[in-house]
């Protein structure tokens, strides 16, 4: 018999992290896992073979769960992949026939249409600026099948409102939507059925150790995959789903990330009520940077600004010298990103954050002084 792991009774192991971090990805995991962890360890869950029934169980415990907790209409199915970016693949290689086109305006909308030309497809893009919503009525969508939107952009803290990616799906019914949701998933409620393919990697907002994504598709794209998706590669869109459907995946999957999704979702309150949470803190969090004359947000529109990664502007010195302060208080704030680097920073407004940590953060800026 393996002897167990024995937690140290006397401190808390959060307790040993002298420092929060704000950082959009990866972020900061709930501070159950490691409890999670053990419990998995002493069901011997991690060491199952993934076409074996406990698997399948595990599987299917989680489908359920996630769709309950996030409240995915019952004619989507929860897939898992290794990441968002082998995703960009996915769809790419499986799915798009006749092109693809992209809406955009930052790193992570413009590498998935740059990998996606990459790989051979005919993709068609438009970049959007950062106060406006996707400019749906300039789009030439032409015989393009797929149309590829990221709902939450990382990198500049957009975000595509629920509003527009119905707008989408209203003006083009037959095409199919891809919507990458890797910093908002599980922290806001998604529009679920104006999009076929969503994703979302899970070290951002769901708060998990990094090494996975889910994919949560519409039964119109899966029945379309069965019949059209001919390509040879191990995680081909269609054999994803053949081996969904009996609760396996393609290739050994990250069993400890599915087992830490699925306790994790199980003890998460239901998404409105995690929705509303992270709209309170944004709030909070947008008053504190609004009393200091040095800051602003990097999006002006309330419509376009995120909800769950906010960015912050000011002179490049300025940026520096608060991100220098706020790591002397044990906070690391999330650096720009891309042609931002040098004069924002970004926090993640995620649900593994607590409560005290976020008093924390506006504390900080209350007291903030340059002097
Ligand atoms: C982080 C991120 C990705 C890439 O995620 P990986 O897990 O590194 O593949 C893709 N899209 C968005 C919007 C992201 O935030």
């Amino acid at each position: 018999m393996a002897r167990r792991p024995k937690l140290k009774k006397k401190q808390p192991i959060n307790a040993q992290q002298k420092t929060i971090s704000f950082y959009p990805g990866p972020s900061k995991i709930y501070d159950r896992i490691p409890k999670y962890v053990i419990d998995g360890y002493r069901k011997r869950i991690f060491s199952v073979n993934h076409r074996s029934p406990e698997f399948q169980d595990l599987y299917q415990k989680t489908s359920a769960i996630f769709k309950k907790r996030l409240n995915v209409p019952d004619d989507y199915s929860l897939f898992f992949a290794s990441s968002a970016t082998e995703c960009w693949e996915i769809i790419a290689q499986s799915l798009i026939k006749k092109g693809s086109y992209h809406f955009y305006n930052g790193a992570f909308g413009k590498k998935w249409f740059q990998q996606t030309t990459a790989l051979g497809c005919r993709s068609k893009s438009l970049e959007f600026d950062i106060n406006s919503e996707i400019p749906v009525s300039e789009a030439e969508i032409g015989q393009e099948d797929f149309i590829c939107v990221t709902q939450n952009e990382t990198s500049n803290g957009t975000q595509v409102s629920s509003r527009k990616i119905e707008e989408l799906k209203s003006l083009f019914p037959e095409k199919f939507i891809a919507a990458d949701a890797t910093s908002s998933m599980a922290g806001v409620r998604m529009p679920w059925n104006s999009a076929d393919f969503w994703y979302a990697s899970v070290q951002k907002c769901f708060g998990l150790p990094s090494g996975m994504a889910v994919i949560v598709a519409s039964n119109r794209l899966i029945e379309y995959a069965l019949q059209n998706d001919d390509s040879v590669h191990y995680n081909r869109f269609s054999s994803i789903v053949e081996n969904g459907r009996k609760w396996q995946t393609t290739h050994t999957p990250n069993i400890l990330d599915i087992y830490l999704l699925y306790r994790s979702l199980q003890d998460a309150p239901k998404i409105k009520n995690t929705e509303d949470k992270l709209l309170k803190r944004k709030s909070r969090i947008e008053a504190a940077i609004k009393a200091i004359d040095s800051l602003d947000f990097l999006v002006e529109n309330q419509n376009t600004r995120s909800h769950t990664v906010l960015t912050v502007k000011a002179e490049n010195e300025v940026i520096e010298t608060v991100n220098e302060k706020a790591r002397e208080k044990g906070l690391i704030f999330g650096n720009g990103y891309g042609e931002w680097k040098s004069n924002t920073f970004r926090l993640a407004n995620f649900p593994a954050l607590r409560d005290s940590e976020i008093d924390k953060l506006i504390n900080f800026f209350d007291t903030l002084s340059f002097n």
